[in-house]
């Protein structure tokens, strides 16, 4: 079932809606990454459109998208030529 998510960076409860659709559709502009962890397990975090829009000019800043924490190293270089994680990507299935 829906669950309202929670902004990874600033803790806040995403607006009640019906669908994940709705929550990352241009009236909330919340945004969904999966990131693979080193050990496999999927991480999914959630952002409101601030905490998104501040994500992404802190990546652009960088260079490369941040992963979990990962040293930018030479994938980081790799990365950069690679189309940003964005939009609904499959927001129905939040967890594998
Ligand atoms: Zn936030």
């Amino acid at each position: 079932m829906f669950s309202r998510p929670t902004c990874t960076a600033c803790r806040s409860l995403a607006p009640e809606t019906n669908s994940y659709y709705t929550l990352i559709g241009p009236t909330h502009g919340w945004r969904m990454t999966r990131t693979t962890q080193r050990d496999g397990s999927l991480l999914v975090e959630w952002r409101c459109a601030p905490c998104w829009r501040k994500y992404k000019t802190a990546a652009a800043a960088a260079g490369v998208y941040p992963s979990s924490g990962q040293h930018l190293t030479s994938r980081a270089a790799r990365a950069t030529s690679m189309p940003p994680e964005e939009g609904p990507t499959d927001p129905s299935k939040p967890t594998r």
